[in-house]
């Protein structure tokens, strides 16, 4: 029996990329997936049903995260629909990559408030919740937030955003005994990567990378569901999954 069985979890930008997996490796450790999204609703469905033809148990729910009011209802839902909530994944997250020279004032809005307002949005009307089950919040965030990008401060200030808010919420919630932590994936294949070309990725990413490859969206799934099964005594850490780009 895992430790994960009969949990309940959120899991916000689910129906595609890191979400999906993280979805997928909770629902297959035995835990009740809430499937998030904002636009993608056919894969949320999709993904839903491949969970439940694996014997276990999800359902979607439409909300963009970057908006309080939805990010609240997306809560509600969620635990009108399974009576409690136990794990919160903060996964949502865009990107609009410019040199600062051209980067608007509602490019940096946009990406601060889905990738970084979000995570304080769902977590506000999570609280209570995450605090009568003893609950896991997993943010994540990226290497990018750690080391800086170029042509991404926006991004990188709302990942590095996450970090700093992880840490204090894990102080506030420790005494729940709530565990809040961060992970920082590298590059991992998803849609999000999918612009870059392949001798870009080939020639000048690979070689940067220690262990010698892109990461794939179960490699950060893998580490979400030990935080949330097994890191009983772990929070307010900043779990780097990036085969060694930034350490
Ligand atoms: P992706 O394939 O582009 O997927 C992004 C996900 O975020 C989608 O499921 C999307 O849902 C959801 N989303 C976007 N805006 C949303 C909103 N307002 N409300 C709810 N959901 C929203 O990207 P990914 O690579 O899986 O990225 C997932 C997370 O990992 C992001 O936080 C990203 O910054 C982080 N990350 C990725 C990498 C990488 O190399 N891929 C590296 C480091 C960190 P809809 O399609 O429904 O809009």
């Amino acid at each position: 029996m895992s430790s994960l069985d009969g949990a309940v979890a959120i899991v916000t930008g689910a129906g595609r990329g890191l979400g999906k997996a993280i979805a997928t490796e909770l629902a297959n450790g035995g835990a009740k997936v809430v499937v998030n999204y904002s636009k993608s609703k056919e894969p949320a469905e999709e993904l839903v049903k491949a969970i439940e033809s694996n014997g276990g148990e999800a359902t979607a729910i439409q909300g963009d995260v970057s908006n309080p009011e939805e990010a609240e209802k997306l809560v509600e839902q969620a635990v009108e629909k399974y009576g409690k909530l136990d794990i919160l994944v903060n996964n949502a997250g865009i990107t609009i990559d410019k040199t600062m020279k051209k980067l608007t004032s509602d490019d940096w809005d946009k990406v601060v408030s889905v990738d970084l307002n979000s995570c304080f949005y769902t977590f506000k009307p999570a609280m209570e919740h995450l605090t009568e089950s003893g609950g896991k919040v997993v943010n994540i965030s990226s290497f990018v937030g750690q080391a800086g990008n170029f042509g991404q401060a926006n991004y990188a200030a709302a990942k590095a955003g996450i970090i700093g808010f992880t840490k204090s919420a894990a102080k506030e919630m420790a005494r729940h005994g709530v565990t809040v932590n961060a992970v920082c994936p590298g590059f991992i294949e998803t849609d999000m990567f999918a612009d870059v070309p392949q001798k870009v990725v080939d020639e000048k990413i690979v070689p940067l990378i220690p262990l010698g490859r892109i990461g794939q969206p179960e490699d950060v799934a893998k580490a979400v569901k030990y935080l949330c099964a097994d890191g009983d005594y772990i929070t307010g850490q900043t779990l780097s999954v990036n085969g060694g780009v930034y350490m």
